[in-house]
């Protein structure tokens, strides 16, 4: 799943995948992201081996089919949603009109057009080769779903955070607690293999990282990812589990839910 490998273009990849690809890099899951709005963040979980693709948060109708005929995928079965927000669950009803009998995953009835509630360790696939796993991470709202995707076969994974994780930074707290927001990042999300790729709900790198420099100005993690986001306007999808634990700030080693919900209010009144 990392963006240098699977740009190449699907048509490419279907026709002739020897050509493109060593065995090793052979492609069964393959995640594309969608911006829509300011800085939301739609995907495409595709499974390369049935060439069907899974919605993630589809808030503009238009911009996610156009991007599915685009990659030259089927969607219309599955659309899963990270949380009741109308940022990403807005699209739902307009999606399920046009594709009769999507089956919409949630976390609660609040997400709109829901016809699958999930909760905490519930499993479904997409296509033939992806495995979902839920993850509740209640805080931000309290139907908070992150949904782990793994291709085993091909030891690939990731996981969609919506507005929980963000890279280098956490969702605010509208609908929880300092400790439930500890308990996502610092145990539900940081139990995840070191290796997992996180496709979060926004692109607030460059903010996020600006309060991140300011409360821990010595790691070089930190920096790292700075530079990164001044050079980069898409930072989704490109950094791991792992990475968090080094850049993100919430997720520092040892951090306490006091700890995590003191940074949040500095963050919520930080002006760079
Ligand atoms: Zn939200």
């Amino acid at each position: 799943m990392q963006r240098a490998v699977f740009r190449v273009p699907a048509i490419l990849s279907r026709i002739h995948p020897s050509r493109f690809f060593t065995a090793t890099a052979a492609i069964n899951m393959r995640v594309v992201e969608v911006p829509c709005r300011s800085d939301n963040y739609m995907y495409l979980l595709i499974d390369e081996a049935t060439n069907k693709a899974a919605v993630i948060d589809p808030f503009d109708f238009k911009k996610i089919t156009a991007a599915a005929s685009k990659e030259k995928v089927d969607i219309g079965e599955q659309l899963i949603t990270t949380h009741h927000h109308q940022d990403h669950a807005g699209g739902n009803v307009e999606f399920a009109k046009n594709y009769k009998g999507v089956e919409v995953y949630g976390g609660s009835e609040e997400c709109a057009g829901l016809t699958k509630k999930v909760k905490h360790g519930d499993e479904f696939s997409v296509g033939q080769d992806i495995k979902v796993k839920a993850y509740a991470t209640p805080c931000h709202t309290q139907d908070s779903i992150c949904f782990f995707v793994e291709d085993k076969a091909k030891n690939q994974r990731g996981v969609f955070t919506g507005d929980t994780l963000f890279i280098g930074g956490c969702g605010r707290f509208f609908e929880g607690k300092p400790e439930e927001m500890h308990t996502a990042l610092n145990k539900t999300l940081a139990s995840l293999p070191d290796d997992t790729i996180v496709y979060c709900g926004h692109e607030y790198t460059k903010d996020n990282v600006k309060f991140g420099a300011h409360i821990a100005p010595d790691n070089a993690a930190v920096q790292k990812l700075k530079d990164f986001a001044e050079k980069n306007s898409v930072t989704t999808g490109i950094f791991t589990i792992g990475d968090e634990k080094k850049h993100n700030v919430f997720m520092s080693q040892g951090i306490t839910a006091e700890r995590v919900g003191e940074l949040r209010e500095q963050k919520n009144n930080f002006r760079g």
